[in-house]
């Protein structure tokens, strides 16, 4: 129902609980966690309905953690079916939910319905982690379904990416972890753009992500609890950096020279490492964010004291510090996992040489926590794929 005009311009605001549009004018219900705050008011306005209204329900999702409008106390009944007509709020379904004896925990969603026309395929998963650290909560987040870098170390790359995630289906995976976090009074307080996928090659949708869950009427989580991480792509380096957001931001470095950069990680073949560089320097000079380098020491390939040396010049060239961690093997790839003493003695070269390095312990292995494999799992029960990856990988880095 259209809503009723008074004289003049103004609307009779009697009944506006009842001025939600017809379903025919709005064919395809709109994903609520696509939008931060402005954006929604903007919808509901469009809608002929007031802001108050928008504020009423992020109230009952956010503060709350109800996402079903039946049980939005407040929302007359009419609005209450036109809101779950015309808006989509958790559209994905858990397939698979891991528990780690240390507490980390590991979501397998998937989208069946079909996702945003920019998402991937119907029925495509995504993994996401959380990992508990003292009064921290972080969520591992995934951009991409699959991964377009293929590092020759990971499982997320091995099928290469099925297609970009949604802004929505980004923040949908911190919010089914608030949600399984409520009942001990806990939320996620951090985010770490380091599950499936390069978040930079899904651009648009990763920033407006952020916007959602960095909006203090939405997640309201800050800026310097979000890291971005990135294996290096220059343009869309600099332009993060004119963004007005103080992201962290990470590079998977991996390797302290070209040549060993190019073996490991094929998208090295198109972003010159000195280019990755610089664009870290642009963004320090406008942001102020020291970078963090990660590295996955690999036993035998990168984890020598040459290469510790090797790093230690490449960070006299840019104010960064270094998170060192310990590759987990992936059946089927031919990495193996360093040993003790390699990776004191690499760290240790480091700090001799004034870098502020971190050896980062590794968080959920026995549910194999990281990035692809739960979903490689998945795949290869629905595919009859051959399992490449069955053990733990990489170690869950905890960006402070
Ligand atoms: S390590 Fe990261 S960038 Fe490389 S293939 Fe895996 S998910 Fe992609």
């Amino acid at each position: 129902m259209p809503p009723k005009q008074q004289q003049g311009n103004q609307r009779d605001t009697s009944d506006v609980t009842n001025y939600m549009p017809e379903a025919s004018d709005v064919p395809t219900p709109i994903r609520f966690f696509g939008f931060d705050a402005a954006g929604f008011d903007a919808q509901m306005v469009s809608w002929n309905l007031p802001k108050f209204r928008a504020a009423q329900i992020r109230r009952w999702v956010y503060d709350k953690l109800v996402s079903e409008p039946a049980l939005m106390s407040n929302l007359s009944r009419k609005d209450q079916a036109d809101l779950a007509r015309h808006v989509a709020f958790q559209t994905s379904t858990i397939a698979t939910h891991q528990r780690s004896s240390d507490g980390t925990q590991k979501l397998l969603l998937t989208w069946e319905g079909g996702p945003a026309a920019s998402g991937p395929p119907a029925g495509a998963n995504a993994e996401t982690v959380m990992i508990p650290d003292g009064d921290r909560r972080t969520a591992c987040v995934s951009s991409q379904v699959g991964c377009p870098v293929g590092c020759k170390f990971c499982a997320s790359g091995i099928n290469g990416a099925k297609g970009n995630l949604a802004a929505d289906q980004i923040v949908e995976q911190v919010y089914r972890f608030n949600t399984i976090l409520q009942p001990r009074g806990e939320r996620i307080t951090n985010i770490v753009f380091m599950g499936m996928g390069e978040p930079l090659a899904n651009y648009a949708n990763l920033m407006q992500a952020i916007r959602v869950l960095h909006d203090p009427q939405c997640f309201n989580i800050g800026a310097r609890r979000i890291t971005v991480s990135t294996v290096g792509v220059p343009p869309k380096m600099r332009e993060l950096a004119h963004e007005d957001l103080p992201l962290n931001l990470a590079i998977s470095l991996h390797a302290p020279n070209e040549p060993l950069r190019k073996q490991l990680i094929p998208w090295a073949e198109h972003f010159a490492l000195e280019d990755i560089l610089d664009a870290a320097r642009y963004y320090f000079d406008k942001i102020g964010r020291e970078i963090t380098l990660e590295y996955i020491l690999l036993a035998g390939v990168n984890d020598q004291p040459d290469h510790a040396r090797q790093l230690v010049k490449l960070c006299r060239t840019l104010r960064a510090n270094v998170n060192l961690i310990r590759y987990n093997e992936v059946a089927g790839l031919p990495f193996g996992r360093p040993k003790g003493d390699d990776v004191v003695r690499f760290q240790e070269i480091l700090r001799d040489g004034a870098v502020n390095a971190h050896v980062r312990k590794s968080r959920g292995r026995d549910i194999d926590a990281a990035c692809g494999q739960l979903r490689r799992e998945k795949l290869g029960e629905s595919n009859g794929e051959t399992m490449a990856a069955t053990s733990g990988n990489v170690s869950l880095p905890v960006v402070s």
